[in-house]
């Protein structure tokens, strides 16, 4: 019999799981706080129950985590990366940041990524495999565990597409702001994505107070297309308008992504384009500096027209920052570090 995932399991299957071991049904509260809220690693540190119903868990369920397997410290900033090993031997990374309010982790959603951008590490090798809801909550407790802190804030942002992993990235989100786990509030959760419609439409629908970020890095389809072919799928316009559909639906204001690229998307009349797609709706663009990627011949736009285009946007009314680079000494971006460590490991 194949032991059960039970890190992914939701409240109810929890319970209904305790139940069919015919367990007292308070068991599953227990259990639920030792894996969620201590973050227990084996059901050997569960001292709160009995050791026959330890023995009963392990034989029937297992804890499926990340094992970490190097960590990268940054010597400019406090940012710590991690590479994890998921089971089959996949590599992820995630990244913990750390500002004035507290601590944020950015997660990886997927081994890989099938969407191709070309300016992004992570989608190289493909999609390798969806990460579970376990995986991708024990990112979060591995760091915890590791640094003995409590997170506060959690960011989908790190390797994979979250909207092509959908129903795990929704559990995981109901399983990390639960308040008998790790209770980070579903206000200190944002998921970016490269903009599927239908993943964004299905999203609102769950009226979840999370925050959107949507990867735009271009003004117009045509531009778009050049650097996500994922635009060829998702017209511009449908993208603008399914995001800015969320931020009315929810109240909550969109964050548009643009990462500024030498000579591709970083013109005065890109900014002044941008700006125009973007009037009245209730957005935030985060101006992202491309980070270099060794395989592709991008280069990041100079300082002075980054500050150009901060400055279009705000003289036209459309709300930006220019994103600090934590970690750029550790390859903190996308994607970089965990394929660099494949490379050697494998060339060993
Ligand atoms: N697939 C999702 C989330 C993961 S990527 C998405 O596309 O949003 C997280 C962010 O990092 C995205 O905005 C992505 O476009 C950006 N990114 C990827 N490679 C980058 C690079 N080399 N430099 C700067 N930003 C990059």
């Amino acid at each position: 019999m194949d032991k059960k995932d039970i890190l992914s399991m939701d409240k109810e299957e929890l319970k209904s799981f305790v139940k069919d071991m015919g367990e007292a049904s308070y068991r599953s509260g227990q259990i639920f706080r030792a894996l969620h809220g201590r973050m227990a690693e084996s059901f050997s540190d569960m001292t709160d129950l009995s050791l026959k119903l330890r023995e009963k868990l392990s034989s029937q369920a297992v804890i499926k985590g990340v094992r970490l397997i190097k960590k990268y410290r940054s010597s400019i900033d406090r940012t710590i990366k991690y590479l994890f090993e998921i089971e089959n031997g996949y590599i992820i990374e995630s990244v913990l940041m750390e500002y004035e309010y507290g601590y944020s982790v950015c997660i990886s959603t997927q081994a890989g990524c099938r969407m191709g951008c070309s300016f992004c590490a992570s989608t190289i090798g493909g999609l390798e495999r969806n990460l579970t809801a376990g995986e991708m909550l024990s990112e979060i407790y591995a760091i915890e565990r590791e640094e003995g802190i409590r997170v506060g804030r959690a960011v989908l942002m790190g390797c994979g597409e979250p909207l092509d992993n959908f129903d795990n990235v929704i559990r995981f989100i109901e399983l990390i702001s639960d308040p008998e786990g790790n209770n980070i509030g579903k206000r200190h959760i944002t998921l970016s994505t490269c903009g599927l419609t239908e993943g964004i439409e299905r999203l609102e629908k769950l009226k979840l107070p999370i925050t959107l970020a949507v990867s735009l890095h271009a003004p117009n389809d045509r531009i778009r297309k050049t650097i996500m072919p994922v635009a060829y799928r998702y017209g511009y316009d449908d993208v603008i308008k399914a995001a800015a559909h969320y931020a009315d639906a929810t109240k909550r204001r969109v964050t548009f992504e643009y990462a500024l690229i030498d000579g591709i998307n970083d013109r005065s009349r890109d900014a002044e384009e941008l700006a125009h797609r973007l009037k009245g709706i209730m957005a935030h663009v985060n101006l992202i500096p491309v980070n270099s990627v060794k395989e592709k011949d991008y280069r990041r736009s100079s300082d002075k027209k980054i500050r150009e285009f901060s400055r279009i946007l705000s003289e036209n009314n459309i709300e930006n920052t220019i994103r600090r680079k934590l970690g750029s000494d550790i390859n903190a971006a996308c994607g970089q570090l965990r394929k660099s460590y494949s490379e050697k490991k494998g060339a060993l």
